[in-house]
């Protein structure tokens, strides 16, 4: 169960705050549900922070976070027609007559708007679902959105609530727009919805052609008693209010919109997730009340993600920049949810086997979480009778090198690093990379050329290139040559975290390498670092410990390293201005949530009162600052190796210098209860 917690926040944590999410949302909610039933079946076991009783937080510290007027909350949902059909009859069990309201599930994110006497005040994410992000000047760019209400009959005040999307006709354009900047494309309109709105530009999210639908509001004082009459007269106060709504009193209606909406919302040129099914009277919605997390008036039927039937033409395979091989499959081009697919990956040689793909096959392909779509399941029935297995590749296809294959690894690698060109440039075009050294007009293009001739072959070569050399290079000219140069000085000021990123180490990702930056402060210190002591920085498991010891085990890489650091690259942590020495020589594990401020916040808090960040508890942490839901794990081994436990107040005091850290018994710091003053409204929950 605490695996599956701690995946879960994860996952959530990529999809509400990066909008990144690495695995499907059916995956997804295949995980939750198995959270749910260990659950029920282990109830003292059960978190009462568990991911299945809050909503997936969006909130951020770049944008001031607000209260909710009304708790904004999240839907139960289902991905079967038979759960659904028990949801209708338990309703209808309970209380007797109802009308449901069938509404297209958009896929965007959720929104809150307040007006008061018909003016837009506020626009606010759903945030922790009682808090939010407030996003105002960004939404004020969105045309759907009014600014100023129509008509009359509209409460005073009021929230409207919606979802924020970005149509396909946008998406497409920036996703062209991304790739000819050399950008990673956005993975679907939702992730891109999600990630425009917590822009810090708002003249960038005017030009990313957001739309918004209102679907619910909420007020004290509404003119109607129905959810859809209510609707209806926000469309006349201007609001985009969607057509495809209808009443519907019996399962057999319910499922028939539903079946209807299946096929059809593939002709919308926007992106839908489901059907979302409400009792319509705000009484019976009253009457059935909601959980923590969801209403029980709701619910959302998910559709299974789209899937295509094409034809498999051939397999190329790319070489990566650590070697690492990934057959792409080339397909008949196909359309698939709002885009069309021309290729699909495979990820390895054994997904390969264990679908027995073979080529001319007609196979199914599906959109995950990720940009490219994968193959799921071959069609038998359509395989040619010639057809044979898919036997892999055995030799590197760009420099011919054998492929091998390291243990508990899935994929085959080239292991030539030092001459074959795909890697070399992929090092190279990392290292320049927007998130690493940021080094402008050295794209992947250029790269290739100034490889090509014998300019660069490694990154450290970089910094030895000349204005001359540049210039005489043929499609580089003199200003090309001088930005390039321009690039490369700047590059020097690149702070410590990120020319760790930038070496490209194997598994050290943008946030590992903070981490680790900010646990050892020099790049000599992690370089001399053993396994061990590698594994003390918050996120590094054993197997990024060890890429990062063979790393500097290798006479090459270091001989690099040295000509970086003679380049003038940055080396070591700049040390920030302390706000006070209260922390000196003190080791603190942060952990769990907290209520006024982010963990990060809180471990740089850490740092400017001249603290250590420590990620595990051991006899070494001088104190554990404990936030509102701290693993037992961790706080039995506080307890056991009695290591102090501070609450947040405890530890703001401290660096306050109001108080001095008593390092003898153990405070069993309580989680504080969230003050709220949100309040429930007339059975309108989200
Ligand atoms: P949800 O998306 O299943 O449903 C609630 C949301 O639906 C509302 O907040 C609202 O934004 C939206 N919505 C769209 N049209 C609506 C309408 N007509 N009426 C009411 N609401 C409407 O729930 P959630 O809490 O936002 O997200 C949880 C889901 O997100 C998970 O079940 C999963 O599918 C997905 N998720 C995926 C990952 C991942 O890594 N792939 C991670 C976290 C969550």
């Amino acid at each position: 169960m605490r695996e599956l917690e701690s995946m879960l926040e994860h996952y959530n944590y990529q999809y509400y705050v990066e909008n990144n999410p690495s695995v499907s949302d059916f995956e997804f909610d295949t995980l939750l549900r198995e959270l749910q039933e260990l659950e029920a079946r282990y109830p003292e076991e059960a978190d009462p922070n568990s991911p299945t009783r809050r909503v997936g937080s969006d909130l951020t510290a770049e944008f001031e976070s607000v209260e909710h007027r009304y708790p904004m909350q999240s839907l139960a949902n289902t991905y079967s027609s038979e759960e659904l059909g028990e949801w209708v009859d338990r309703i209808t069990r309970e209380i007797g007559e109802v009308e449901f309201v069938c509404e297209l599930k958009f896929d965007g994110t959720a929104i809150s708007l307040c007006y008061e006497n018909g003016v837009l005040q506020r626009a606010v994410t759903r945030g922790d679902g009682k808090r939010g992000d407030d996003v105002t000047n960004n939404v004020r760019t969105i045309g759907s959105v009014p600014m100023k209400l129509r008509g009359e009959g509209y409460p005073a005040v009021f929230e409207i609530r919606g979802e924020i999307f970005m149509p396909y006709a946008s998406f497409d354009r920036l996703n062209r727009e991304r790739e000819a900047a050399g950008e990673a494309p956005m993975a679907n309109p939702r992730n891109a919805a999600a990630g425009t709105l917590k822009q810090q530009s708002s003249q960038v999210v005017a030009r990313r052609g957001l739309d918004c639908t209102l679907y619910h509001i909420a007020s004290d004082n509404l003119p109607f008693g129905t959810h859809i009459e209510n609707l209806e007269a926000a469309r006349k106060w201007g609001f985009k209010v969607s057509e495809h709504m209808k009443v519907c009193r019996t399962r057999g209606e319910i499922e028939e919109f539903i079946e209807y909406w299946d096929t059809e919302r593939k002709n919308l040129p926007f992106a839908t997730d489901g059907i979302v099914i409400k009792v319509n009277s705000y009484a019976q919605q009253r009457t059935l009340g909601s959980t923590a997390k969801a209403p029980r008036w709701a619910v959302a039927y998910k559709f299974q993600a789209e899937r295509a039937l094409t034809r498999l033409v051939s397999v190329d395979f790319q070489v990566g920049r650590t070697g690492a091989i990934t057959p792409v499959a080339n397909l008949e081009p196909v359309q698939l949810a709002g885009t069309i697919v021309k290729r699909a990956s495979i990820h390895n040689a054994d997904q390969i086997a264990a679908l027995d793909i073979r080529l001319g096959d007609m196979v199914y392909v599906e959109k995950g979480g990720e940009i490219i779509p994968k193959i799921t399941e071959v069609e038998l029935s359509e395989r040619h009778i010639d057809s044979q297995p898919f036997a892999y590749i055995t030799h590197c296809p760009e420099c011919g090198s054998e492929l091998v294959r390291y243990e508990g690894e899935a994929k085959h690698f080239c292991p030539n690093s030092a001459e074959c060109k795909p890697q070399i440039i992929g090092r190279i075009v990392h290292f320049v990379g927007r998130k690493a050294m940021d080094i402008e007009g050295l794209g992947g293009e250029t790269i290739e050329l100034l490889w090509e001739n014998g300019m660069l072959k490694n990154i450290a070569d970089i910094y030895d290139l000349n204005p001359q050399q540049l210039a005489s290079l043929p499609r580089l000219g003199d200003k090309s040559a001088a930005n390039i140069l321009d690039g490369v000085r700047e590059s020097k000021n690149v702070p410590f975290e990120r020319v760790l990123f930038a070496l490209g180490i194997r598994f050290v990702g943008e946030t590992t390498a903070k981490y680790i930056a900010t646990h050892f402060r020099t790049l000599d210190a992690i370089a001399k670092a053993t396994v061990e002591e590698l594994s003390e920085a918050e996120e590094v498991g054993s197997k990024i410990a060890v890429a990062i010891t063979e790393y500097f085990a290798d006479e090459r890489n270091r001989e690099i390293v040295e000509r970086l650091r003679a380049a003038g690259l940055k080396f070591e942590v700049e040390e920030k201005r302390r706000s006070s020495n209260a922390l000196e020589g003190k080791s603190v594990v942060i952990s769990g949530k907290f209520i006024g401020r982010s963990r990060d916040d809180m471990k740089a808090l850490v740092e400017a009162h001249g603290g250590r960040n420590l990620a595990a508890v051991s006899a070494n942490v001088d104190f554990i600052v404990a936030g509102e839901n701290m693993g037992p794990a961790k706080r039995q081994k506080a307890e056991k190796l009695g290591v102090t436990i501070l609450n947040e107040e405890e530890f703001m005091a401290l660096i306050s210098g109001d108080a001095i850290v008593n390092t003898a018994p153990i405070t069993t710091a309580e989680p504080q209860a969230i003050k709220s003053e949100t309040k429930p409204i007339q059975g309108t929950l989200f």
